[in-house]
């Protein structure tokens, strides 16, 4: 007996007086769960299947689903919990390596939920955001050392151009994502949100679609270990280019794109043959060393003749600091720093759970690491990996970041459950999937409204608690720990964050 029935994990409950037998349940899962027996004329669940995304809920029109925990999943062990039962049933049955999709959800202590943030009293007073400007707006790029003046005609001038800054009018921007691991209408999503919004959304690694090059002032284009669609005409097109070495929700390793998914429309992008698998190696090819990453940084600057930042993203890992400095000497413009929170749509489970450190922790020795070196203006810090609200954007601007990526709340923006079943293909919001029947359920126009909405809406908020801090402008937050205060944590913790326990005179 190779494979051994294992317990579904969710319960589908359908109120029988309320279903109307529409079967829109059966059309819209993506996990085929519902099913509907013509001899019954009943619609009937298969609960194994069930994924808990939520589709069949919020589409039936008379309200008569839920889905629950299965209280008969297993039995109750605070040792092996149902994942490790599960997994090791699955793994005994094939052989193979457990994958799961999003971001690691374990109950690991969240910093973010640990820090509290200042607010004025009395002397120092607060701004008010609806009658005092705000400013959110944020220059991405290296800044120099010094502004060499001369006078021409009694003008003053800058004696050398600064190096290449691109201008966001808020700190949030959309993290990498590539087309392939999501659709194009995601895309598309992502790119009309970001030029209505004035950030900027990043392609991953999948290349640029032909119908996206008119968004290209909003986008950032990203060279990874596969190079996929990688091009001049490519490279140009972007206002940043990034160089993807690691991804929090998978620090070490590369990424394998199944030959199935690789629609036409995909290997025309990616520039690679319909139906083979693109798998992006752990390693760059041509990157063993600081010195290769600065020759790659070097040979970007001189394909997009010098007009453009080069960022490097990075996973959160052990020594994140000196490899942060590292980046920056080899001529990094802007670091991107990914949490083991990020999410993704394919990482073998081990990985994602186990692998790299919090984005709060690394955020902050990086930016106290090149401030001891006097290098911290020589590069743009861009945080990423599960930022869950503006209270957690404002918190990493302080810790030291100066702008925050952000790839699964626009995602829940439209319409994910977080059911981590991006990698079967099958997502039943037509997120994950490359199946046409699906993928129409994301209208762009529609979904960016929602997506801008979101990031309106946390502007709104970051403005807010800036006033009640009695700062007016990102630049006078970053880094600007004094505003941070923790509760429950311990010395050596305080002392990373570079904060003080609640309550203590700063
Ligand atoms: S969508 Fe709702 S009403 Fe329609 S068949 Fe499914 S459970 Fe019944
Ligand atoms: S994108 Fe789709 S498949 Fe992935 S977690 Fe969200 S709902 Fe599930």
């Amino acid at each position: 007996m190779k494979h051994q029935a294992l317990p579904p994990e969710f319960s589908v409950i359908r109120n029988e007086d309320k279903c109307i037998q529409c079967q829109a349940c059966v059309r819209q899962c993506g996990f085929d769960v519902h099913e509907y027996d013509e001899e019954k004329n009943q619609v009937c669940a298969n609960e194994t299947n069930c994924v808990n995304c939520q589709r069949c809920v919020m589409i039936c029109p008379t309200k008569a689903l839920s889905i629950t925990n299965n209280p008969n999943h297993y039995r109750i062990n605070h040792h092996w919990n149902s994942v490790h039962i599960q997994n090791i049933s699955r793994q005994a049955a094939t052989g193979g390596v457990i994958l799961t999709g999003m971001g690691n959800d374990k109950p690991m202590p969240s910093y973010f939920d640990r820090i509290l943030i200042n607010a004025s009293q009395v002397s120092n007073p607060s701004i008010d955001p609806l009658r005092e400007p705000m400013e959110l707006r944020t220059y991405l790029g290296a800044k120099p050392d010094q502004i060499k003046l001369t006078s021409e005609n009694g003008q003053l001038k800058l004696a050398e151009p600064p190096p290449p800054q691109v201008r966001i009018e808020t700190p949030l921007l959309f993290s990498a994502i590539s087309y392939g691991a999501i659709s194009l209408e995601v895309c598309e999503t992502l790119a009309r949100a970001a030029t209505e919004l004035g950030t900027l959304y990043n392609t991953g690694e999948g290349g640029l679609h032909k119908d996206l090059y008119q968004y290209k002032n909003n986008t950032i284009v990203q060279v990874a270990s596969g190079r996929y669609g990688v091009n001049h005409q490519y490279l140009n097109a972007g206002r940043i280019v990034e160089i993807k070495i690691g991804q929090g929700a998978k620090p070490g390793i590369g990424g394998h794109l199944p030959g199935e998914k690789i629609t036409r429309s995909i290997s025309e992008t990616r520039m690679i043959p319909e139906g083979t698998d693109a798998i992006s190696p752990a390693p760059h090819h041509d990157i063993y060393s600081i010195e290769d990453l600065r020759q790659l940084i070097y040979n970007l600057k001189e394909a997009t003749n010098y007009q453009k930042p080069i960022s490097v993203k990075i996973s959160a890992v052990h020594n994140i600091a000196a490899i942060a400095s590292g980046a920056v000497r080899a001529g990094a413009d802007i670091i991107a720093i990914d949490g083991f929170r990020g999410g993704t749509g394919a990482a073998p489970m081990a990985i994602r759970d186990h692998v790299g450190i919090p984005i709060e922790l690394a955020l902050a020795v990086v930016d106290q690491r090149l401030r001891e070196e006097k290098i911290r203006n020589r590069v743009s810090l861009l945080a990423a990996g599960g930022f869950r609200s503006s209270a957690d954007v404002i918190k990493a601007i302080a810790l030291g970041a100066d702008a925050v990526y952000l790839a699964t709340a626009p995602l829940i923006a439209i319409g994910c459950r977080l059911c981590q079943k991006c990698y079967t293909g099958k997502c039943s919001w037509g997120i994950c999937t490359q199946d046409p029947y699906k993928t129409k359920r994301v209208n762009p126009e529609l979904a960016a409204e929602r997506v801008s909405n979101l990031i309106h809406g946390w502007s709104h908020e970051i403005k807010e608690m800036m006033g009640g801090m009695g700062i007016n402008s990102i630049e006078s937050l970053r880094g600007n720990r004094a505003h941070l205060q923790g509760v429950g944590l311990n010395e050596k913790e305080l002392k990373l964050l570079g904060i003080k326990y609640a309550g203590e005179a700063i």
